[in-house]
């Protein structure tokens, strides 16, 4: 392992914590010096993917510079350099969410493989013609398809904990969805679509009051504030890489130890086997057995360079900055005509996302013209279709926003979104 990958907390912003020296934490990030048809880059698609910063790309080239090498088997020394830094980012990666210990992490691809590693392995095992499946109308169609299928295949019911007006879960009468036969509640911790955060920690409470087993999607909320899995109490947790500074190709599936010990394997092969004889196998012990097969090495080592970055900024500083954000964006975004704003109004309820529309025009629409103002959204039903439909809308236009975002780049956002009407009500005059 190198010195980089083995050191935590040092200090990247030289500020003490309770204040983050954003034109500092700019200087890490190469990408945001760019420019877009000749504006600079505004950055606000981070609840796609974030931007990366510069400590990770060098990790990146020095691990395939310096110690390329497979990892677990090989008996030479970079191979177990490899090794040592891959386990070292498991153990990164168990701290930054408080689990017990690092064998409860498993690394698989992104969150979607997360979630659907739980529902074929946990779910066909527990889940039957007498069970069901409860989400809300919140989750990422990742956090719903691998359910629709399991349910459809077992026969099992599928239901979904609705909205109220503000667009927080509704939960009265939750007791009449969350039922004997309710074996799992899956749900998001940050909505991606809206920025809704939800009570998992009393959702989590009720449904094992109920015997419900629960799982939370953190893809939304990992990246953006402190996280503890340990008082959530939730029995699987998921969340991806490259939305918190990390690399693509890398995501974690949580999951409390003596399910990973029950749970049968996900996918059969190389690494996830102690013994293989021509009839049978001896699986791996946890969290091993999950990974079959040459795993993304370099960009789960890039990963734990990310979560030091993050860990060294502090996620209250980087929650307290988005709070910040968000709050001026919504009242900037309020003084605006015509803008309808989605998802809880005070800040305190919702993450660094917020979605909006003009009624008349089309998200998409929207979205090419910021573009050409160099600010880059996401436009459309951001993997929520259900979600989409209840609002009765197509899709929306959404803002989020990261570490790096500014103050300033509300306002060219703002600014850019007065062009963006003008633009479209003189045209359809
Ligand atoms: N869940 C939520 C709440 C998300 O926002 C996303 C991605 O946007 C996902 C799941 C899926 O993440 P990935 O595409 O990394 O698997």
């Amino acid at each position: 392992m190198t010195e980089a990958e083995s050191v935590t907390n040092q200090g990247v912003t030289g500020k003490p914590a309770g204040g983050l020296d954003i034109a500092r934490i700019r200087e890490d990030f190469p990408i945001l010096a760019r420019e877009v048809y000749g504006k600079p880059l505004v950055y606000l698609d981070n609840a796609a993917t974030s931007q990366k910063p510069r400590q990770l790309i060098e990790a990146l080239v020095r691990y395939y510079e310096s110690y390329n090498a497979n990892i677990h088997r090989a008996v030479h020394c970079l191979g177990e350099e490899a090794t040592a830094a891959y386990e070292e980012a498991r153990a990164k990666v168990a701290r930054f969410i408080n689990a017990p210990s690092p064998e409860c992490i498993v690394f698989t691809r992104n969150t979607t493989e997360a979630i659907n590693l739980v529902a074929y392995t946990w779910g066909r095992a527990n889940i039957g013609p007498d069970s069901g499946v409860l989400l809300t109308l919140l989750e990422h169609h990742s956090n719903i398809v691998p359910w629709q299928r399991l349910t459809a295949e077992k026969g099992a019911s599928l239901r979904y904990i609705g909205l109220t007006e503000q667009q927080t879960l509704e939960l009265d009468g939750l007791e009449n969805l969350m039922d004997s036969r309710t074996r799992l509640l899956s749900v998001t911790q940050v909505s991606n679509a809206l920025g809704t955060i939800n009570p998992v920690q009393e959702l989590a409470a009720e449904a094992h009051r109920n015997g419900t087993m629960v799982l939370v999607d953190g893809a939304q909320s990992v990246p953006h504030m402190p996280v503890d899995v340990q008082a959530m109490d939730c029995d699987f947790f998921a969340f991806s890489a490259h939305k918190m500074l990390g690399p693509t190709g890398v995501g974690v599936l949580y999951a409390r130890p003596e399910l990973l010990q029950e749970m049968e394997p996900f996918l059969g092969g190389g690494e996830m086997i102690k013994r293989v004889t021509q009839e049978d196998a001896i699986w791996n012990d946890v969290p091993w057995k999950f990974e079959a097969g040459t795993p993304n090495i370099a960009d789960v080592i890039g990963f734990g360079v990310a979560i030091d970055y993050l860990s060294d900024l502090g996620m209250e500083n980087v929650r307290a900055h988005e709070m910040e954000i968000s709050e001026y964006a919504l009242r900037r975004l309020r003084q605006m005509e015509e803008v309808i704003i989605y998802g809880p109004p005070d800040p305190a309820d919702r993450g660094g996302v917020i979605s909006f529309n003009y009624p008349d025009l089309h998200p998409h629409d929207i979205g090419t013209v910021l573009d050409r103002y160099g600010v880059a959204v996401r436009a459309g039903h951001h993997c929520a279709q259900p979600l989409m439909h209840h609002l009765d809308v197509s899709g929306t236009v959404r803002a989020s926003f990261y570490v790096y975002n500014t103050l300033e780049e509300v306002d060219v956002l703002v600014d850019a979104l007065g062009q963006a009407h003008a633009f479209f009500s003189n045209d359809t005059k």
